[in-house]
């Protein structure tokens, strides 16, 4: 038997990958280099698309833990991640280069992978279609006809990135919040009057006018910089430039803090963390060039605005997220609606776990809600309201009646959630 895999990005990479291991043979079609999406600009699978973090790795973290329970699913992704890591404190940040040169390489060296470089237009029984937050317009289409409603469209954005040769580093501090890990991130403090000054200059600054189409809700989590100020003047200092824990040389914290951090192993490239925007190319130069040290930055790419396209996943999708109109094929990544780079891989995960089930005549299986994973999923199909992205959360599973502190809550829901996953993979043929 073989299975459609529809594009090649995390999700999609992740599904292909289970279902080669267990010998199925796999067609995946990546519509680029021949159609190119608005944010990627290679033709590597598995592109990172913006922030080259995969986000933070202590357990007790929400991220951390779906980590742990990712590790024990096997995922290609991350561990592609964890071989081509750049130092990033508590982060787990990679070389985008060198990882998805490795998830492909990785894809390739099966026997029974075919890479198909065309985009696809119609819906075929025995795919997965994970097609990403921008998938092509005639396949969105396609999916309207079938779902009979709107996809729904609204804005994410990403941050400038600046060279580091061309920053003033006598007015910078290398160290990682609360001195933790080795110094990776640059820092740039600000005064109250210098914070006060690119506060004015960003409320005033010339913004990309939205397309009519294209309006819509921006996702909190990847709130564009300008958004935030407008909310009020010391709402970035709780944000992207708070400066807790972070001290210069003679142990003095700053008013505000601006963070880059590493794009490359080479040390050369830094984006301004948090620093998504809508701005005009030219407002970005002026603006961001009041942050002390960019006052001659050279911004080797500019933050944009992008579109994103997810299902109304309850009304259209089953709890495996197979599709409620064919359930030979399912939908995995971030058109489903789970958020993030990790959440995607991990839906790529269950999409093939559960073809393969499909394939070999068993019952579809999904990690029980006292994972992170399985409270992600059951939240994107079973909430009954128009969804928004959402990332994996401890908030997403059942709450622990005992009262604890929130460090000794933590560490139990954690833990709770890696050994439940454990005891899920026991059932799985990984
Ligand atoms: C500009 C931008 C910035 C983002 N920034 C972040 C971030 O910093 N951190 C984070 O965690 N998440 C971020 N996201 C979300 C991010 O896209 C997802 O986390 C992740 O990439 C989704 O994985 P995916 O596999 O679902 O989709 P993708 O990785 O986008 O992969 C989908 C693939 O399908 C291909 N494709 C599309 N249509 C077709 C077709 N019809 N036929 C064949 N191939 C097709 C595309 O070319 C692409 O390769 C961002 C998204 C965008 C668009």
């Amino acid at each position: 038997m073989k299975v459609n895999v529809i594009g090649g990005g995390l999700a999609g990479s992740e599904a292909a990958y289970r279902l080669l291991k267990a010998g199925v043979d796999v067609d995946l079609y990546e519509m680029r280099p021949k159609k190119n999406t608005e944010a990627h600009t290679t033709e590597n699978l598995a592109e990172l698309v913006c922030s080259n973090s995969l986000k933070g790795i202590l357990p007790t973290t929400p991220q951390g833990t779906l980590k742990c329970e990712l590790t024990i699913l096997d995922s290609l992704i991350l561990a592609s991640a964890y071989a081509t890591q750049v130092p990033a404190g508590g982060a787990l940040a990679v070389d985008r280069v060198k990882f998805s040169r490795l998830v492909e390489e990785k894809l390739m060296s099966f026997t029974n992978f075919r890479l198909i470089r065309e985009e696809v237009t119609s819906l075929l029984p025995y795919s997965i279609i994970a097609t990403g937050p921008l998938t092509s317009k005639a396949l969105a289409d396609e999916i309207v006809k079938k779902t009979s409603q709107e996809n729904l469209f609204f804005y994410d954005a990403v941050a400038p990135i600046v060279t580091k040769a061309s920053l003033n580093l006598d007015k910078t501090f290398n160290m990682n919040r609360y001195g933790k890990g080795s110094s990776d991130y640059i820092n740039c403090p600000m005064t109250k009057p210098e914070y006060e000054t690119f506060y004015n200059a960003l409320l005033k600054a010339e913004r990309v006018i939205i397309r009519d189409f294209e309006k819509g809700d921006i996702f909190e989590g990847c709130m564009p910089i300008e958004v935030m100020a407008s909310r009020g003047l010391d709402t970035m200092l709780f944000g992207p430039l708070r400066p807790v824990g972070l001290y210069d040389e003679n142990g003095k914290r700053a008013y505000a803090v601006v963070q880059l951090r590493a794009e490359d192993n080479y040390d050369q490239l830094f984006n301004l963390v948090g620093f998504q925007t809508n701005l005009t190319f030219k407002a970005q130069e002026h603006v961001f060039r009041l942050i002390p040290a960019l006052e001659n930055a050279e911004f080797v790419r500019f933050g944009v605005m992008h579109r994103n396209t997810y299902l109304n996943s309850p009304s259209v999708l089953n709890k495996d997220f197979s599709c409620k109109w064919d359930n030979t094929s399912f939908f995995a990544g971030q058109i489903t609606g789970v958020e993030g780079y990790m959440e995607s891989a991990l839906s790529g995960i269950l999409a093939g776990i559960n073809m393969l089930r499909l394939l070999q005549g068993k019952k579809s299986i999904m990690p029980p809600e006292l994972t992170l994973s399985g409270s992600l999923c059951k939240y994107i199909t079973e909430k009954q309201r128009k969804i928004q992205p959402m990332r994996c959360s401890f908030e997403l599973t059942p709450s622990l009646s005992q009262i604890r502190s929130k460090k000794e809550r933590r560490e139990a829901l954690s833990n709770r959630a890696i050994s439940a996953m454990q005891d899920f993979s026991r059932e799985l043929d990984l």
